[in-house]
């Protein structure tokens, strides 16, 4: 399924130095504190997809998808037959041999038929599309919700890894983060729309197929069933490439906002990476610079993340000789 995902501008990066201002002035305030730092920045500590967040983002979906679907299903047992009753008989039956009259009612009593079954059909249309319309703002709640919960947890795992590496918090202004919620929210909601309508649409078309083909109920179910799995497998991708688009731009905004110019490519390495990312695993890239298909997260369904560059804060970290004020006699003075 192609990602709906609205390619925008990069993001417009502070400069280098203002962000390398903010981590010399938290340097300095927590030396004035009189804490102990890093002689030189720490090896980063490994950080992972937010594998828990795609996970209940997908049950959510998922749970949407079972739900429309189980309507569907009462649906269709409540009127599938009658509906099948409905299917004309017209080529079994010899109305040419009861004369022209008999011909004439005969095909009446079809197209009537068939104006019922049409009637039915599109009122199935409806009451699915209702019950998804009455599921989606729900929806688009819980990735509003999905969106905080991948922001928190970016924060954390950023302020972990900067107190790890400079032994320091580095705070920067974040006035884009209402932007990128917003279009987290916005992009997800389409695509949860999307995923009702292909699923109504899809059903629709299988149960005016099963009624010409006069299946039986038990096998339109089957079919109906195999709906669901398709539509639980889009929810599915949608969760996984959504959280890693959006914790990877949030990523993204976060390093470059404290002057860090580079990452290192870091994926899960198991089974389903790509061979292509794989291959760039502990690979420096920058962020202006990215591969053809990106920084992490941002081609479809990638799970790999960005390992922050700081080894040029190094010199930020050198222990500085300490000039006193007030008088006395300073070290730098003998
Ligand atoms: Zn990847």
């Amino acid at each position: 399924m192609p990602s709906p995902h609205v390619p925008l501008a990069a993001p417009a990066a502070p400069s280098r130095a203002s962000g390398r201002e903010l981590v010399a002035a938290a340097i300095a305030a927590a030396r004035a504190r009189g804490e102990q730092l890093p002689r030189k920045p720490r090896k980063p500590r490994r950080v992972h997809h937010p594998f828990g967040l795609e996970a209940l983002y997908f049950s959510r979906l998922r749970g949407a998808a079972r739900r429309l679907f189980g309507e569907i299903d009462r649906w269709l047992e409540a009127n599938y037959s009658g509906m099948l009753a409905n299917r004309a008989p017209v080529a079994q039956r010899s109305v040419r041999a009861e004369g022209l009259v008999a011909e004439k009612q005969g095909r009446r009593d079809a197209a009537a038929r068939f104006d019922d079954l049409d009637r039915q059909l599109s009122r199935f249309e409806e009451i699915v599309h209702r019950r998804w319309g009455r599921l989606s703002p729900d929806l688009v709640r819980q990735a509003q919700d999905i969106a905080r919960r991948v922001n928190r947890e970016n924060i954390r795992v950023f302020d972990e890894q900067n107190r790890h590496v400079l032994g320091v918090s580095v705070e920067a202004a974040e006035p884009w983060l209402a932007d990128e919620e917003a279009i987290f929210a916005h992009e997800n909601a389409a695509l949860i729309r999307d995923i009702g309508a292909t699923a109504t649409r899809r059903v629709a078309a299988l149960v005016t197929d099963c009624v010409r083909n006069g299946s039986s109920t038990s096998d339109l179910r089957k079919a109906v069933q195999e709906e669901l799995g398709i539509a639980t497998r889009r929810a599915a991708l949608i969760a996984v490439d959504q959280v890693g688009k959006f914790n990877g731009r949030l990523t993204q905004r976060r390093q470059q906002a404290i002057g860090i110019t580079n990452y290192r490519w870091r994926g899960v390495l198991d089974q389903r990476e790509r061979p292509a990312h794989v291959a760039r695993e502990g690979v420096e890239f920058a962020w202006d610079d990215p591969p053809s298909d990106g920084n992490p997260g941002e081609p479809i369904r990638c799970r790999c993340v960005a390992e922050p560059v700081m080894e040029d804060f190094a010199d930020l970290l050198e222990p500085r000789p300490t000039f006193r004020t007030g008088g006395s006699a300073s070290q730098q003075d003998v």
